[in-house]
């Protein structure tokens, strides 16, 4: 597939940061539309029939006022020409403005007739434009749109902006249209909001690409996410469930895998299907089914001969995910039924739509750098959001706030948000007790801040060093929690690891910049006192945080005083090893040695003459 050349010029960080406009107080966002083709860019030909006209789209965009502000545009371009990128005029609400470039790809497709090559071509277009739009839009035919919703959310790895595929059941031109509002919402959506997921924009919903199917060949409300909530909604204004979003919990950069295996399929079970049939689908070069089973996942047990042919595909590597028939609702094992096919190397393919599956199955098996055991794994794994195993730490937690939202009488968006920050901090310390460094990402991207303090001033770092846990630590510094925040009776993050003597941690803070804090003399006595209980982890501790050990404390003594008067042999050795002072004298004028002679202590008496 070839594409016209973009529309509109595309300069490298034009589109970063907000960029104010020359005249208005506003900023702009850059969003990037691809034009594959489908009923929402048609036209009626000379014999009244929609087809898809190549070179057309753009220049009709151009004409109507409320897709493209032609003043702001040549203000904003100078003249214009078919190079200069479109306006959105303004909306009311909305911090951006949209400033949108088209590729138009040529042929425009049905989208029934779109495959595996056109789902590469969008990924390679948007991973090329990456660094220069805010946001990008795909307009699509309806028909196969879930699908490539579907592929595109396994091929985008850690997705870091918003991808909108769009599409109508009326032409955007004609005068009764869903064509206008689902492209100016999703064009709204991109450049103004980081939702970090291929979506799909269809109605008033925004949902989560890989959960859509299309329900209806006629309705405007054509498509539907029935095992997942919306996303956001668009009424009179943009609901955002924040709550739903899932983000990507790694640190690497977006990439995208184009690589996608064509040996996989859909199989649906109907009642008496023959075993020919069965045979003919389960053989190579085929590597992975779907098998879309009746109910929450079963099979005929009845019928050996599938069994047969299923346990035939395991033995030749054939991965099989289960999916069920219903539009709503997942695969569950109470059924012997259903049991039996997981006796036989099947996969649960949980509450999948097919359309997911099929292409998670064609993702997975195209990544060689996986085994076999892997792609097993992963098809099982909840990648980009595709389904709900039951064991969604997230849900779990975001479940908590709802629950305890529905309980209060009438909550409104804004009590809900409250109750969230009142609860993140609880929900962030459970989370570090539990040392689920998962659970605490899991809610910093759903707004938890890391750095918030408790009632006692405490933050999720104190917290992380009082517990040990020198991952989480580690992680917590890297999210930019600081080591210097003091709770409400002084003490640092380091004064936690000092108290745990986590020597590991305490080498740590310090790499970052941590230091002890109050007066030497106060750290003298912890260094005495430190001596006295025969610590030697604890002087450790102290000297690895910068404490000087020949230190005095308020009495004018060191830790080698009270070594000697207490006959600790191992700390006066640790202490004699660090070269402290051997002949410091208190207020009574007395060394450690004149301590060792007065408590007759023979062995410290000759290791300190
Ligand atoms: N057949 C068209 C397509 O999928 C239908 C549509 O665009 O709505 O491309």
């Amino acid at each position: 597939m070839t594409k016209t050349v973009p529309i509109g010029s595309i300069k490298q960080n034009s589109s970063f940061g907000n960029l104010k406009s020359f005249e208005e107080d506003v900023a702009e966002a850059r969003v990037l539309v691809i034009y594959t083709g489908g009923t929402i860019g048609m036209m009626r030909n000379n014999d009244d029939v929609l087809e898809p006209i190549a070179d057309t789209l753009v220049k009709e965009l151009r004409q109507y006022p409320n897709l493209h502000d032609k003043k702001y545009a040549s203000k904003r371009f100078g003249d214009e020409n078919n190079m200069t990128p479109l306006c959105l005029p303004s909306v009311q609400g909305e911090t951006r403005r949209i400033i949108y470039s088209v590729i138009e790809y040529d042929p425009l497709l049905d989208s029934s007739n779109m495959s595996i090559k056109e789902w590469s071509q969008i990924a390679e277009d948007i991973k090329h434009s990456y660094e220069f739009f805010d946001g990008f839009v795909v307009l699509h035919g309806t028909d196969t749109l879930s699908y490539t919703a579907s592929a595109l959310s396994f091929m985008f790895e850690n997705l870091g902006k918003t991808v909108i595929i769009t599409g109508s059941q009326i032409p955007i031109f004609e005068t009764r249209t869903d064509g206008k509002d689902n492209f100016t919402s999703s064009l709204i959506i991109a450049g103004n909001y980081s939702i970090p997921e291929v979506c799909v924009f269809f109605g008033t919903k925004l949902m989560r690409g890989n959960r859509t199917i299309k329900m209806s060949s006629n309705a405007l409300d054509a498509f539907d996410s029935p095992n997942c909530p919306p996303l956001a909604k668009m009424g009179i204004k943009l609901n955002i469930d924040y709550r739903q979003i899932f983000r990507p919990y790694s640190v690497f950069k977006f990439t995208v895998h184009s690589v996608l295996d064509e040996n996989v399929g859909i199989l649906r079970l109907f009642p008496n299907i023959t075993t020919a049939t069965f045979k003919a689908f389960l053989k190579p070069p085929m590597k992975g089914i779907v098998l879309q089973s009746f109910g929450c996942g079963n099979i005929p047990s009845n019928r050996q001969d599938i069994l047969d042919e299923l346990s035939n595909a395991n033995k030749l590597g054939i991965i099989v995910v289960n999916c069920t028939q219903c539009t709503e609702g997942s695969i569950s094992k109470s059924y012997e039924t259903g049991h039996v096919l997981y006796n036989l190397g099947v996969i649960s393919g949980y509450d999948m739509t097919p359309e997911a599956a099929l292409s998670k199955l064609a993702y997975v098996l195209g990544k060689d750098e996986w085994d076999f055991e892997t792609k097993k794994r992963m098809l099982q794994t909840n990648l980009r959001g595709e389904m709900n195993t039951g064991k969604d730490n997230k849900l779990q937690e975001y479940d908590l706030i709802d629950a305890v939202a529905r309980s209060l009488p009438s909550a409104s968006p804004e009590q809900v948000e409250e109750l969230g920050a009142t609860l993140f901090p609880a929900m962030v310390n459970t989370a570090i007790l539990e040392n689920d460094i998962n659970k605490v990402n899991n809610l910093k991207s759903y707004g938890a801040d890391l750095s918030a303090s408790n009632y006692d001033h405490r933050t999720s770092l104190h917290i992380a060093c009082a517990e040990g846990n020198f991952e989480m630590v580690q992680y917590l510094l890297l999210q930019g929690v600081s080591v210097h925040k003091k709770d409400r009776f002084d003490r640092t993050a380091l004064l936690e690891a000092i108290s745990g003597n986590y020597h590991d941690i305490i080498r740590l803070l310090m790499k970052c910049g941590a230091h002890l804090t109050g007066s030497s003399r106060a750290v003298g006595e912890e260094l005495c006192l430190a001596a006295s209980k025969n610590s030697v982890a604890r002087l450790e501790s102290l000297r690895l945080a910068g404490a000087d050990l020949s230190q005095e404390d308020i009495s004018g003594r060191t830790a080698l005083h009270l070594a000697a008067l207490h006959n600790h042999i191992e700390v006066i050795e640790f202490l004699l090893d660090k070269n402290v002072n051997k002949t410091h004298l208190d207020m009574l004028k007395l060394s450690p040695l004149d301590y060792a002679i007065k408590a007759d202590n023979e062995k410290v008496i000759e290791m300190l003459k």
